[in-house]
């Protein structure tokens, strides 16, 4: 029913959290014929292994507004989400390490069995409150949770405090080394940080994940605090657009598992390894480019795959 607000309580905090461990980030050198020949380097830092379940860039975008939340004394961390987001858990799992309370606004009505993203979520104390898609779009926070102790995170942690966060992200490797830094876009937080912290010599190739979202651009440029102009988005590989897929795409990541042994998402990182890869082929990329890829995390997408699809 339009308006209706279903809210599902925390369950019972039933996992050990580690902590996110930032100190031995893998860089892992690709070696493949596609490379060698065109004399092209590429490694791919690999955030998806800094935390079994904030992994990947999330963390990175919510570090400094946990920061400004504590700052401001706020107890209760209220954010954004889809039923597969990679960003509520992350939240979820962040705020249960700083000892917050937080609530999801998820959009959409209340599934009949929660997704194990949300019951994930659940599990790491956040509330959960469905709001349909209407209301969910005009990001009002249903008056049920409305109170002054509440500290908003916008979703997908899209903001000057998310970018500055991302920034850190080029802290974990030696990052002059590279002519060609490339990631997925989403929101294009996450890019903006990486233009942010990028060196002269650097190019940020972003690979979104969005169908036709040529704003993209113009948010980025909005997020960073001067003009920059070293940065391009690809729009040729979204697969139809944000969550879609198709079987060339999951066929795509399980070769490139097979070949590197890196898993990937249909989501967000197989977009990126796809294109670049196919850029690679198309010789987007000049003999003696060094390029960074940077494997942003969040395998939580792959979890609404059928069984099998997938090899890792
Ligand atoms: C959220 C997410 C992104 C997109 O980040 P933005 O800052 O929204 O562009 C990319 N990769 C993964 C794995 C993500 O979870």
């Amino acid at each position: 029913m339009r308006g209706e607000i279903k809210v599902i309580l925390p369950l019972i905090c039933y996992f050990l959290m580690q902590p996110v461990n930032l100190h031995t980030i893998p860089i892992d050198r690709l070696s493949l014929p596609l490379l060698f020949e065109q004399h092209i380097e590429a490694a791919v830092l690999r955030l998806d292994n800094i935390h079994p379940i904030i992994s990947g860039n999330k963390w990175f975008k919510l570090r400094y507004y946990l920061e400004e939340a504590k700052k401001q004394n706020k107890k209760n961390i209220v954010t954004f989400g889809g039923a597969w987001s990679n960003h509520i858990v992350a939240t979820a799992a962040a705020c249960n390490m700083n000892n917050f309370n937080c609530t999801g606004i998820i959009r959409g009505e209340e599934p009949s069995t929660l997704s194990k993203t949300l019951l994930q979520a659940a599990g790491y104390g956040m509330k959960l409150v469905f709001t349909d898609r209407q209301q969910y779009k005009e990001k009002k926070i249903p008056a049920v949770i409305s109170n002054e102790e509440n500290f908003i995170i916008p979703a997908g942690g899209y903001g000057i405090l998310g970018t500055a966060g991302a920034a850190t992200i080029l802290d974990h490797c030696q990052k002059e080394q590279y002519t060609h830094i490339c990631c997925a876009v989403g929101t294009g937080t996450m890019m903006s940080g990486l233009i942010q912290g990028s060196v002269p010599g650097n190019l940020i190739i972003g690979i979104s994940v969005l169908k036709n979202t040529f704003d993209t651009e113009k948010n980025i440029q909005s997020l960073l605090l001067k003009e920059q102009n070293n940065f391009q988005i690809i729009h040729d590989y979204h697969f139809g657009g944000y969550a879609r897929k198709k079987y060339e795409l999951t066929a795509f990541m399980n070769t490139f598992y097979r070949q590197t042994g890196i898993p990937s998402d249909f989501v967000y990182t197989g977009k990126l390894f796809f294109g670049i890869i196919d850029m690679l082929q198309k010789k987007a990329f000049f003999p003696g480019s060094r390029l960074l890829i940077i494997h942003s995390g969040g395998l939580q997408g792959n979890r609404s795959l059928e069984n099998g699809t997938l090899i890792f």
